[in-house]
């Protein structure tokens, strides 16, 4: 670690998962380092499961994390089941599974809270030769060294220093769901609830996997299970249908799960009955609350203007199927901290970290785009058409999903 005196100021905007891992790693670079979120309230509760790889553990002890057994429950087979329940596909794939608040407590908790400010919704960011400039919604103006865009899909940095950048609707929805251990039926669980499961109804897709319980309780009786069902909806028709909320509102880019009208849900857990393995659809219908994602893609063109550097979801937002938002995010924020460690020269050094990750982050959403081919409503290109049907089979979905080996 190199420290320099002064010590040059790192302001990162967006305190979630990618912002965290940005603050951590660069502290451990020597800088002082304060983190921006928009949310006036602690996160929490925000996601559901995620996977974890091997570059997500090596990333969490890089910035002196040792999650030991702590980090999820591990999972030893992938099975897929048919319509009527039989195993059609199972293979050895030992994988630790984990949830998103688990992975984001272990972060904040290392994080001192008098470098973590709530409710400071950045507008706006200037800059010279000199330093770099946030301004925040609630008036206030911070001056740093560096600044790392960390806020997400919609990101504010992005917006400002890169401008407009549109999202593209992938022509799919995932129906989302955590159910208690306790809920799942015993003929569901015992087939279920220990595997990486999957259904492979006619273009869409159902996985699921056990995480932990709520206050990280990793114990058996004590866990959820966390399930993903992608489903095309067409964008012009039953997309808007899909996020239509009961005052007839049609949000965009997401419906907030309490505002999804019990009658979608109703149909869903229908077709839940109607097409899914009966263990699967014995996991929908014990969740209470199910909540929808649309599918995106979204690509910045830029990572790095001068003294400003995208990281995580603000550069790339990839397609689930790698499973690896959080992976990617930590290894942005990791590669950035590294370059940026003992130099003066900061834009230089963060056209390195652009040259690096720009075509990593294109890497992954490229693959996603293959593995997610087979779920559109429409597949607009021989070469979507073709990736659809090379990565539809039990065998390919059950290889390839939720995997960084590629
Ligand atoms: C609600 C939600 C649920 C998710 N669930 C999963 C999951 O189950 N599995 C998985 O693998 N991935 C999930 N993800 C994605 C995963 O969290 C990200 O891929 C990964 O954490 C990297 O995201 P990020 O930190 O770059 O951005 P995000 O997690 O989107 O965080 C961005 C942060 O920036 C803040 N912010 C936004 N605008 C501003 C602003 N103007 N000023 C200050 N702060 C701002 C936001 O409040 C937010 O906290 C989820 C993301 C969200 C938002």
């Amino acid at each position: 670690m190199t420290t320099t005196a002064p010590r040059r100021r790192a302001l990162v905007i967006g305190g979630s998962i990618g912002g965290l891992f940005a603050a951590h790693a660069l502290h451990r670079h020597g800088w002082d380092v304060q983190v921006f979120e928009r949310s006036a309230a602690e996160l929490s509760g925000r996601g559901a499961g995620i996977v974890t790889h091997p570059q997500l553990w090596q990333a969490l002890a890089h910035i002196g994390l040792d999650p030991a057994d702590r980090l999820g429950v591990p999972v030893a087979r992938r099975v897929t089941f048919a319509r009527d329940g039989r195993v059609i596909g199972s293979r050895p794939f030992p994988q630790v599974t984990t949830s998103w608040d688990l992975v984001f407590r272990q972060l904040r908790a290392a994080w001192p809270d008098d470098r973590y400010a709530l409710g400071r919704s950045l507008v706006d960011v200037t800059q010279d030769d000199t330093g770099i400039s946030a301004r925040f919604a609630d008036g206030t103006c911070v001056t740093g060294d560096v600044l790392i865009g960390a806020d997400g899909l919609r990101s504010s940095v992005r917006q400002a220093v890169v401008g407009d950048v549109a999202s593209t609707y992938a022509g799919y929805v995932a129906w989302r769901g955590l159910v208690a251990e306790r809920d799942v039926p015993a003929a569901a669980h015992s087939d279920i609830f220990d595997v990486f499961g999957f259904c492979l109804p006619p273009g869409e897709q159902f996985l699921g996997y056990p995480v932990a319980g709520p206050g990280d309780d990793l114990r058996r009786g004590h866990r959820q299970y966390n399930f993903v069902w992608y489903r095309p909806a067409d964008e012009a028709t039953e997309l808007p249908r899909l996020l239509r909320d009961a005052t007839g509102h049609v949000h965009t880019v997401s419906i907030p799960p309490p505002l999804i009208r019990d009658a979608i849900i109703d149909e869903m857990r229908a077709a839940a009955e109607a097409i899914l393995a009966p263990q699967c659809a014995a996991l929908v219908a014990a969740t209470p609350r199910p909540f929808l994602q649309p599918i995106y893609d979204l690509e910045s063109p830029r990572l790095a203007v001068g003294r400003a550097a995208l990281i995580g979801d603000a550069a790339f937002v990839v397609r689930p199927h790698p499973g690896a938002g959080v992976t990617k995010a930590a290894e942005d924020a990791i590669t950035l901290a590294a370059l940026l460690d003992g130099t003066d020269d900061v834009p230089a050094a963060l056209v390195r970290f652009a040259a690096r990750r720009q075509p990593a982050g294109a890497r992954m959403i490229e693959r996603a785009r293959h593995l997610g081919a087979y779920l559109q409503a429409q597949r607009r290109t021989e070469a979507e058409r073709a990736a659809a049907e090379r990565h539809r089979t039990p065998e390919a979905v059950m290889a390839e999903t939720a995997t960084l080996d590629f």
